[in-house]
């Protein structure tokens, strides 16, 4: 009688010391009822101890469609579950421990706010080694997360355009030269430049010259319209298209709209020298990877297409092989440079 009473003490000692952890906290027993929710919990979720004590929906603290918590699959002893339900973080527990560790997003219906939770849930057994309930604890991981994200994209994204980067650009075109080179398909690169872009700036000042810029990328990023399409912003006024599975025809209708839509946006150049508004030089490569030469031969090639372009007069598109077909016959480069502009314009 006296021991019966002494554990009652003691499970209520416990039950007050969880209700004021300053992490937040939840239990649930073995049928998976809610046995405790604490304060910090209730400050968390939204969700007050009184709505979830007894029940077995403190799912709905979390989530908007009914599911397991991390809890559930301790109590019901499910680890094949947490890839499905924890795709975006969790630990396989070892033979030797028999909590789970996850991170998630959850939508937090009561908040109205989503948060990125990590998630601990530990089982508790009696002496007999039965289950008796199951310890979930939460850490709030949003700002770190959103944090790590902004970190990423901007790892990735060229800050003065919202472009992909370079680092960005040279790993795409790695992977997408050897994806070709495996499905033996077609790749295609354009190399565009802002023609007299230098005279711009001397004539509007630099500032109005990253302006010019942010526009031109944003009429880029819109000529690389399918979602395995990459357009980057290679360096200075220069950028650079990726398009896989698209033959050289393809890849000069794309450069050539894109020629004409940053006309049609109508900057204002008007230095001397120059046009009356901003315009573009495209060079155009397409091939299909062998083995004979690499991804450094393929941007020499648009590089060279571009300075062919710029040398031919500007605000055209040029493609490697009308390049260098002109540049080689030094006669027919003499006598016929604007049927090479209107070929490669095609
Ligand atoms: P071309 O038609 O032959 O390409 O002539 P260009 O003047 O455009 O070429 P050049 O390479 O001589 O000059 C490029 C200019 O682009 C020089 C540089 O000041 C300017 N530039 C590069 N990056 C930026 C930038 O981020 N912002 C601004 N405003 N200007 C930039
Ligand atoms: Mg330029
Ligand atoms: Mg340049």
């Amino acid at each position: 009688m006296a021991r019966a009473k002494k554990s009652e003490v003691a499970h209520a000692y416990a039950v007050r010391l969880m209700q004021h952890l300053v992490v937040p906290t939840f239990v649930i027993d073995a049928k998976r009822r809610v046995v405790i929710w604490n304060r910090a919990c209730e400050r968390v979720t939204g969700v007050a101890a009184s709505e979830v004590l007894g029940t077995s929906r403190h799912w709905r603290a979390f989530y908007a469609k009914r599911r397991y918590c991390l809890a559930d699959l301790v109590a019901l002893g499910r680890p094949d579950k947490l890839s499905e339900l924890y795709p975006e973080q969790h630990t396989v527990p070892d033979g030797n421990s028999f909590g789970f560790s996850a991170e998630n997003w959850c939508v937090m219906p009561k908040l109205g706010d989503r948060l990125y939770l990590a998630l601990d849930a530990g089982p508790i057994h009696d002496e007999d080694g039965n289950l008796i309930a199951v310890v979930e604890t939460l850490r709030d991981m949003t700002d770190q997360k959103r944090a790590e994200m902004a970190l990423k994209a901007l790892a990735v994204k060229d800050g003065l355009t919202g472009l992909a980067n370079r680092r960005c650009f040279d790993l795409a075109l790695e992977m997408e030269w050897s994806r070709a080179q495996r499905t033996k398909k077609p790749l295609a690169l354009l190399f565009a430049d802002v023609d007299h872009f230098k005279l711009f700036n001397d004539q509007h000042g630099h500032q109005r010259g990253d302006e010019c810029l942010r526009e031109v990328a944003a009429v880029i990023g819109e000529s690389a319209s399918r979602p395995i399409d990459l357009a980057a912003r290679y360096g200075g006024e220069e950028f650079a298209i990726i398009l896989p599975e698209t033959d050289r025809e393809g890849a000069c209708k794309v450069a050539d709209r894109l020629r004409q839509a940053v006309m049609d946006l109508r900057i204002t150049h008007d230095a001397a020298g120059a046009g009356p508004w901003v315009t573009l030089s495209v060079g155009v490569v397409a091939h299909v990877p062998g083995s004979d030469v690499g991804p450094d031969w393929f941007l020499g090639q648009a590089d060279q297409a571009l300075y062919a372009a710029k040398r031919l007069g500007r605000n055209r598109v040029i493609t490697a092989d009308a390049m260098l077909a002109a540049f080689a016959d030094p006669e027919r480069r003499d006598r016929d440079p604007p049927d090479l502009a209107h070929a490669a314009r095609r």
